[in-house]
């Protein structure tokens, strides 16, 4: 079992003072991972104060020395590679194939941003006045607070920690409860790489003590969150509150649907909805859970998804050949059998798996079927409503309008993709769809670290996307300068 710790101005503590918990590996619940304190109110305003204090030093360091640490902690990463993916899958679940996509995308993310410090900083724009020189300055915020959910517990935060850190912010990082463990491997390489103390604090603990620290905190200069909507729309509410106006980052939930047209290859359409409803168990805001297709071929569409999704191995996210690990908690596992039941009482078909797997090799574990309801209508709830589990349900339409009008029906907009070889469907799609990423006959998961990517509608709050080039908005303010010859 690790040990696990917190760090507090640079120093990791095992806070034995602090009540602690264990965090179990959801294949097997019987083998436990780690135990990690709980921090108290009080330990993250000292958090945040040391993250305050290491502001100035940190910030008026070059971009190259910021660089510098980052291309180290890539360095470092690399060189561990398989131990982190294996750490990753033991608390996480996902297959390791996955947690090394995870390892890999940090890595890229440290190359990304630590080449883009050393070229961005600011404009010149020419001024109406001759003797006039006037240009702008990107400035960090100060003190950023990172608040991440357990789905994917290391290319995630990384998305937001390494932008801010490489822009001269300062940051307090609450993981989820669940995924500490991955998160504190990320932190130790960062203060290997060199990184000065109270630059990056690992806070644990909940979200209600923990969380809410960091959100009122008036010292906590800019915020953001990924997770849930619910929460999402609490923290909204709570920033809205304070005394001053405050950055707020907010990604939340999604319901991501892929429409096949008659002009689209079917076994393609089969292959990414599969991958994309099935894969990491479901369990990616960008997952499929809508497959929407034409009126007169969806039965022969059905039969494919059914034959496809027979073939999907279920298994410890450790072995080779695992396609679907266990979901990541009891809470999870809940909501899974909580929506399979709603699907049945709202009329919808169950047409393949719905079921918690129970034998010998399972039963220690939170293993589910992969799950397809057919005959759903729009206005069904699981039609509307994020479940974050392997659950597909099957829309027909008639035209593509039609269609296009499903997508647009719920109150989330993250991600829509489009099965096609009709170049004019390709743009109607994506030009009438209300989401922060069109996928053209793509899959809905797998985005790349140099694009920017956020959701629109109750998919995120849009002020700032993240990765790419962008993500560097929100993590700086811009500053005009006049200066007279
Ligand atoms: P969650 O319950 O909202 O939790 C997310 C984080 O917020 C966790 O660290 C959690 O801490 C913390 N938290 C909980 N209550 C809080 C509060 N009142 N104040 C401050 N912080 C609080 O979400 P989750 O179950 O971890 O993650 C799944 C959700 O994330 C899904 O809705 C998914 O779509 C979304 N997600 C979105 C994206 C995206 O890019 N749009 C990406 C990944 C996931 P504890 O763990 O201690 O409760």
């Amino acid at each position: 079992m690790i040990k696990g710790q917190v760090n507090i101005s640079g120093q990791f503590h095992g806070m034995e003072e602090r009540e602690h918990y264990l965090v179990r590996n959801p294949a097997n619940t019987e083998e436990i991972v780690a135990s990690f304190p709980k921090l108290k109110r009080e330990d993250i305003k000292t958090a945040i104060e040391s993250a305050k204090n290491a502001f100035k030093p940190w910030s008026t360091k070059k971009p190259v020395e910021r660089s510098q640490v980052l291309y180290k902690a890539s360095q470092i990463i690399e060189s561990k590679a398989e131990e982190l993916a294996t750490l990753l899958t033991k608390e996480e679940g996902k297959p390791t194939a996955d947690s090394m996509f995870e390892v890999i995308r940090t890595i890229n993310l440290l190359r990304f941003y630590g080449t883009l410090i050393t070229q961005e900083s600011g404009q010149v724009i020419p001024s109406q006045d001759n003797d006039t020189f006037i240009f702008t300055r990107r400035e960090p915020l100060g003190v950023v607070g990172i608040i991440t959910p357990w789905n994917f517990p290391l290319s995630l935060p990384a998305w937001k920690i390494i932008p801010a850190l490489a822009t001269g912010n300062t940051v307090v990082w609450k993981p989820a409860s669940i995924t500490p463990t991955i998160g504190m491997e990320l932190v130790k390489i960062f203060y290997e790489a060199g990184l000065p103390s109270g630059v990056l604090n690992y806070v644990i603990g909940s979200g209600n003590e923990v969380g809410d620290e960091i959100i009122t905190n008036e010292d906590v200069d800019g915020i953001s969150f990924t997770g849930s909507l619910e929460v999402g729309k609490d923290i909204n509410k709570k920033v809205g509150n304070r005394k001053r106006f405050t950055r707020l980052q907010l990604e939340l939930g999604g319901k991501n649907a892929v429409v096949l047209t008659k002009n689209g290859n079917i076994n393609l359409a089969i292959e990414q909805v599969v991958r994309s409803a099935f894969g990491v168990t479901g369990q990616a805001c960008t997952a499929t859970s809508r497959f929407i297709v034409p009126e007169d071929i969806a039965e022969t569409v059905l039969n494919k998804l059914i034959e496809r999704t027979k073939k999907l191995v279920i298994g410890n996210g450790l072995d080779k050949g695992t396609d679907l690990g266990p979901l990541a908690s009891q809470e999870q596992l809940d909501k899974y059998l909580y929506y399979v039941e709603l699907g049945k009482k709202e009329g919808a078909k169950l047409v393949y798996g719905g079921n918690r797997l129970v034998n010998e090799e399972f039963k220690r574990g939170y293993f589910v079927e992969p799950t397809i309801f057919d005959q759903v209508s729009p206005d069904m709830r699981i039609a509307k409503e994020e479940i974050f589990a392997p659950v597909i349900s099957v829309l027909k339409y008639k035209t593509l309008d039609e269609a296009i009008e499903i997508v647009n029906g719920v109150e989330y907009g993250l991600v829509a993709g489009i099965i096609t070889n009709d170049p004019k469907e390709m743009k109607a799609f994506m030009e009438n769809v209300k989401v922060g990423v069109v996928k053209i006959n793509k899959p809905t998961i797998g985005l790349e670290p140099w694009v920017p990517y956020g959701g629109v509608k109750s998919s995120g709050n849009d002020v700032y996307k993240e990765m790419g080039v962008e993500a560097i908005n929100f993590y700086t303010t811009i500053k005009a300068v006049y200066q007279g010859y």
